[in-house]
């Protein structure tokens, strides 16, 4: 029979933090991590047993076995503290521009330019041909006028950025004339009111909410007056009684008024993906072909690329944005200028580029397929799981996500997963902090797994982890 030791004498008998540190599989790892994080990781490993031992747990009865814990525990805390923020994540949710899963994947040929410009010196701002100073736009200025039909292009950190600047260089001080319908807000407070007021322009609202006539712009130009804008209501649809004026009326009354015309697309694409059940919408060149001054989109949406703002246009407006200091501020590095350029080329070839952009390819995919794979998915993970979970399919739909085609429901198998000895929450939140994490959709007790967004390769990670983290946790 064990002698019962009190709290208070237990706490004695935990280690001091510098024999922690001398213990051979603590020390080694001080080769390879920050020594601070090696200091926290036992400063928290000594809490936590501390915390045990006054809520009268076992943490064993001999120095030795007191020892032998906080080692444990701190090789896990290491392992927690060492490992990056940013990490990886399985998407199987379905949401193919997911934005807090980084929206856009990049194609293979962009990620090998990225991994070009990383690894050694480029070109950014030089002329090969001359040896003299070039532009960081040159990769990407050409390109864009060639798929778009735009005289002039600049590209910028992001869209927000690029409707800033626009709309800063173009009516800075003046009035621009919106739709009621129009004044959109994106996540992250990006609302169009607010930037007018950031760019330095004054904003007047036309029309209503659901009906604005070419005519109720037409009232409102004043000699204030410095710009027409049309905001793509990219992440909702004001549907019924609906009357917008069209891009074409817009330019219309810009050349009666001698005023630009610019149009915000958000999410601007260059295929058109009506064909593949996705909602007819302008696409960047019809806006451009329609007589647009300015076109705005942004490059990590339907683009299917980099983080980035595009602004494609008139020739003297470009050069205008060029030339404003606020540019400079909001410029591109060389890794979004390597990612755009291999990205655009793709679109070179529109049939390859469905293929090769993770975004059109995931958009696209065959709902035969997708069942496909769901069913032999489901299949490996019924054998995997045991008893542990009832694995099985159902019908159901993808989004586009980031705030694009809010509407569109896009045919998918899902994979539904019922936990029968923990909580669904629980389940979630294991596979949350699994090593790489994995998301899904949660419905009534299910988790489901839509396997439009996930990757070649992923499978085999996604048995693993749920087998884990329905056994015991990450
Ligand atoms: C998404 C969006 C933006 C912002 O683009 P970011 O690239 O996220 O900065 C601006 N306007 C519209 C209409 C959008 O849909």
């Amino acid at each position: 029979m064990e002698k019962k030791i009190k709290p208070t004498e237990k706490l004695r008998m935990l280690p001091a933090v510098d024999e922690v540190l001398r213990i051979r599989q603590i020390a080694a790892l001080l080769t390879e991590n920050p020594r601070s994080i090696i200091v926290k990781a036992v400063r928290e490993a000594l809490d936590s047993c501390r915390k045990l031992i006054l809520k009268g747990e076992d943490i064993g009865s001999t120095n030795e076995q007191v020892l032998d814990e906080v080692v444990k525990i701190t090789l896990n805390n290491i392992l927690k503290l060492a490992r990056p923020k940013l990490r990886p994540v399985i998407n199987a949710t379905g949401v193919v521009l997911h934005t807090n899963l980084g929206r856009a994947l990049l194609g293979e040929n962009a990620r090998r330019a990225v991994q070009m410009a990383a690894t050694g010196y480029t070109n950014l701002e030089m002329d090969l041909v001359t040896g003299k100073r070039g532009s960081r736009y040159a990769a990407v200025e050409n390109i864009l006028t060639e798929l778009t039909g735009a005289e002039a292009a600049l590209v910028v950190n992001n869209n927000a950025s690029a409707v800033l600047l626009a709309l800063g260089t173009l009516a800075g001080g003046k009035e621009v004339i919106v739709s009621r319908g129009q004044l959109v807000e994106i996540g992250g407070s990006f609302r169009i009111p607010d930037v007018m007021v950031q760019s330095g322009a004054i904003l007047v609202e036309v029309g209503s909410t659901n009906k604005t006539y070419p005519s109720d712009y037409q009232r409102a130009i004043t000699g204030e007056t410095g710009l027409l804008l049309q905001v793509h209501t990219s992440n909702y649809r004001i549907v019924g009684f609906t009357r917008e004026t069209t891009i074409a009326e817009l330019v219309q009354l810009g050349q009666e008024y001698d005023l630009p015309v610019m149009s915000d697309l958000g999410s601007g694409f260059l295929v058109d993906l009506s064909h593949y059940g996705l909602p007819k919408e302008p696409t960047v060149q019809e806006v451009v072909a329609g007589g647009a001054d300015v076109v705005t989109f942004s490059g990590d949406k339907l683009l299917g690329g980099p983080q980035a703002g595009i602004i494609v246009g008139r020739k003297k407006y470009i050069d205008l944005m060029k030339k404003n200091p606020l540019t400079r501020a909001v410029r591109i590095d060389k890794f979004t200028v390597a990612a755009l350029e291999a990205t655009l080329r793709e679109y070179l070839e529109p049939e390859l580029a469905l293929k090769r952009i993770p975004t059109l390819r995931m958009l696209t995919a065959d709902p035969e397929e997708l069942e496909r794979r769901a069913g032999s998915l489901a299949e490996e993970l019924t054998a995997a799981v045991k008893d542990l979970a009832d694995i099985g399919l159902e019908k159901g739909f993808s989004r586009v996500g980031g705030g694009a085609m809010p509407t569109a429901e896009l045919p998918t198998t899902l994979i539904t997963i019922l936990p029968k000895y923990i909580s669904l929450d629980e389940l979630m939140k294991r596979l949350r902090e699994h090593n790489p994490a994995m998301i899904g959709r949660a419905r009534d007790d299910k988790l489901l797994l839509d396997v439009r967004t996930v990757q070649a390769g992923e499978e085999e990670i996604i048995i693993e982890a749920i087998c884990n983290c329905l056994e015991g946790g990450a």
